[in-house]
Formats: structure tokens, sequence, C-alpha cells
């Protein structure tokens, strides 16, 4: 599943199509995608121009007005690219929005993503903050300690309302950085360590991952391929989904178990 960074990127492909208008849109009126949303109702987007787009977490919002945005999830496959506009549709292309230079193009096969329109100035107003966020302080982590005292660690990092956009290979690259097992419960962690190891792989992420120079591959998601830059051979990233992966600090093959139910992977030799 995209997490914050493959977000970012996703945004990207779209945000290359600001200042330009809508002329015209295709939708899969029966798609799951829209089930917060009726297919029809984005004939609204028509004749606007795309202002401007963010990020937060695993979602994003396109701006159309001060009072009309589309919001997109991509779920476990959805993906966001752009295509000449003479693009022709192609299976599972569940949304387009054409513009005179470009189409803007949402696919996804497995229809876990999903479209929301939104008609008020700031509908994400009440969001927690993301870990790169300056509101993502060291209080703000204590809280979240205080709060979830009993939560195993894993669990913690993929509540989104706690970590936006954190998911299961951050979570497990975060836990791998602590030196903690992801098993173990939140309450006994230092906020300052976990900030700043939280911290670390959110901004590396988007630093390897959405870099501003870095296209998004055309494979579609399957873990690592959606984008065409990974992280370095130094971080977990590289070595959890391989059989017999080894961890790349102490070459001990890695563990894997279901912890917050999902499959997680860490070393049993740094991790404890
Ligand atoms: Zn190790």
């Amino acid at each position: 599943m995209p997490e914050l960074a493959e977000v970012e990127l996703a945004r990207r492909q779209w945000a290359a199509c600001h200042g330009d208008t809508i002329i015209d849109l295709n939708v899969h009126n029966k798609a799951r995608i829209y089930r917060d949303c009726p297919s029809a109702a984005l004939g609204i987007l028509k004749g606007k121009i795309l202002r401007s787009s963010h990020a937060h977490g695993k979602r994003m919002l396109f701006t159309f007005a001060p009072e009309l945005h589309l919001e997109v999830h991509l779920g476990m496959s959805g993906k966001l690219s752009t295509a000449p506009p003479n693009y022709p549709e192609q299976k599972h292309d569940h949304l387009i929005l054409h513009t005179a230079k470009a189409a803007l193009i949402f696919n996804d096969y497995r229809m876990f993503g999903r479209v929301m329109l939104h008609d008020c100035a700031n509908p994400w107003a009440d969001l927690p903050p993301q870990p790169q966020d300056s509101k993502f302080s060291l209080i703000h982590v204590r809280k979240l300690i205080k709060r979830h005292p009993k939560k195993p660690l894993k669990a913690l990092l993929l509540d989104q309302n706690a970590c936006p956009g954190i998911g299961n290979w951050m979570a497990d690259e975060i836990c791998w950085r602590l030196g903690i097992h992801p098993g173990i419960a939140t309450g006994t962690l230092e906020a300052k360590k976990l900030r700043k190891e939280i911290r670390f792989v959110t901004f590396g992420s988007l630093k390897h991952v959405a870099d501003k120079n870095t296209k998004a591959s055309s494979d579609g998601f399957a873990p690592g391929s959606y984008v065409a830059n990974v992280p370095p051979k130094n971080w977990l990233f590289q070595h959890r989904w391989k059989k017999g992966g080894i961890c790349p600090k102490c070459k001990t093959a890695l563990a894997r178990d279901t912890i917050a139910s999902r499959t997680t992977a860490w070393c049993p030799n740094c991790q404890f």
C-alpha cells in the first residue's frame, strides 16, 4: 500500500497540471472508488481550473476553487499518472480528468482507493499532524505515548491518527532503527528517540522515494515497484521483502510474523 512518500510522488504527477482547466472527464460509474461520492457529482469539475494540491498522510487534496476540492485515496493499488491528451482509456482507469495538454488518470485495479468531493474552505482542518510537520513535536509524541501505553509499537506507528502516512514498510524501518521489537508496548519507549527515528525515516523516505526529479514507475504498485527510486541498501527496505533477507546491520536472517495484523520483518539480533 502506498505510504506517505509514494503518495507525495503520486500527487506530484497531477500537480504538473496546476493552472489547467478540466475540459472533460471519464468516470466508471459503478467503480467502487465512488462509494463515498456518486460518480455523477464529479461533473462539477468540468470547466474548473486545477489550482493547487496537497498531500496529508496517505491522502491527497486537489483544489479547484476555494470551496471545491477533490480528495483522492490510493488504497492498496491506486495510481495517479498523466498521459498525452489523446490517451485511450485503459482497463481500471476509473477516473480521467482531461485538460487541453494532458489526461490525469486514476487507475486502481483492486478498487480499495476512493475519491470524495468537498465543498468547504478547509476540509482537512482537523487532521492530526504528520511526522514531517513542525507540530509533530516532542510534546506531541509524549502525548501519543501517554495516550496509548499498552499499544504495540508497530500498531501505534500504523495508527493514522497518531502517525499519518506511515504504513507497513516505514513502520518496520522505524522499529529496526530503534533496535526495538515491533510488538513492544509503547509505554516503555523514550519519546525523544521515537520521534527522532520516525522523522528520520519520514524525511528519508520523502528524499529517496519522492525526490523532485523522480518519476513514478509505470509498473503499478507492488512492494517497491510503484516507484522508480527506493531507499538505499543500508535501509531495511531493500531486505525485508526478500526471501532469506538479512539485517543490513548485522547480517542476521530477518524474522517475520504478523504484528498489528500486518506482516512484519525484524532482526532478532538487533531488536528486542
Ligand atoms: Zn541486525
